[in-house]
């Protein structure tokens, strides 16, 4: 087995997602060297963090936090592409089993009870063929050792146009789009949203608002990467 997998490296290396290099045969998507220089935010540490200042005032959470810095060029926006455009949806599982098992040290995450991934549109899970927000979603729950469910949030319109509008009108425009769904079964939880980047909070806003229509529940919020701070 080992023949044929040196053999098929031989045709076909494996390549570092952030900075493109082969990979050694004990490296798994990134190389060592861009693992060991990941643009870290630690924000996980405190709860008084930068992105905690997203949300005061718009909707009530009790943790933010984001594994990495993302900046044009940087090594982070190569791996959102290729988690989000490439089909890499492992890296994805790989990075959030990584920030799970931190996560998992740290008291104020040590009371979730289930993580809930931001759900794509259908029609846009088609054609992607995968919703990268659930790939961090079930390697957060790996490295956490907590569920996480899929069928708690979904998704009803299609907003191709949010874009192009301004911040107002882009989360009126997002505030309809997702639907809790009313299950006892998470009724008084610490649920634990996940997605893959956090910009302004929008579309994140908006699915909180719902979660919270369920009696008792707490939300907190966690993502792959984040443009702020
Ligand atoms: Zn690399």
């Amino acid at each position: 087995m080992k023949i044929f997998d040196n053999l098929l490296s031989l045709y076909y290396p494996r390549l570092c997602v952030a900075c493109g290099d082969a990979l050694q045969q004990n490296e798994q998507h990134l190389c060592l060297h861009c693992m060991m220089h990941l643009p870290e935010t630690n924000f996980h540490k405190n709860h008084d963090n930068p992105l905690m200042n997203i949300f005061a005032g718009r909707v009530k959470v009790e943790e933010v936090a984001s594994l990495l810095y993302y900046k044009k060029g940087n090594n982070v926006q190569h791996i959102l592409h290729a988690l989000k455009y490439k089909g890499q949806k492992e890296i994805g599982s790989y990075l959030g089993e990584y920030y799970g098992k931190i996560l998992a040290l740290e008291p104020r995450f040590q009371s979730v009870d289930c993580i809930i991934p931001i759900p794509l549109h259908p029609k846009k899970q088609r054609k992607r063929g995968y919703n990268q927000s659930e790939w961090f979603a079930k390697g957060l729950s790996a490295g956490m050792g907590k569920p996480y469910r899929t069928d708690i949030l979904t998704r009803t319109q299609f907003t191709e146009t949010q874009t192009r509008k301004s911040r107002f009108n882009r989360w009126e425009n997002v505030k309809e789009v997702f639907v809790a769904t009313e299950d006892n079964a998470v009724h008084g939880l610490h649920l634990l949203v996940c997605d893959d980047v956090l910009t302004t909070g929008a579309t994140m806003e908006a699915a909180i608002q719902q979660l919270l229509t369920l009696p008792d529940v707490k939300v907190s919020v966690v993502t792959l990467a984040t443009a702020q701070g």
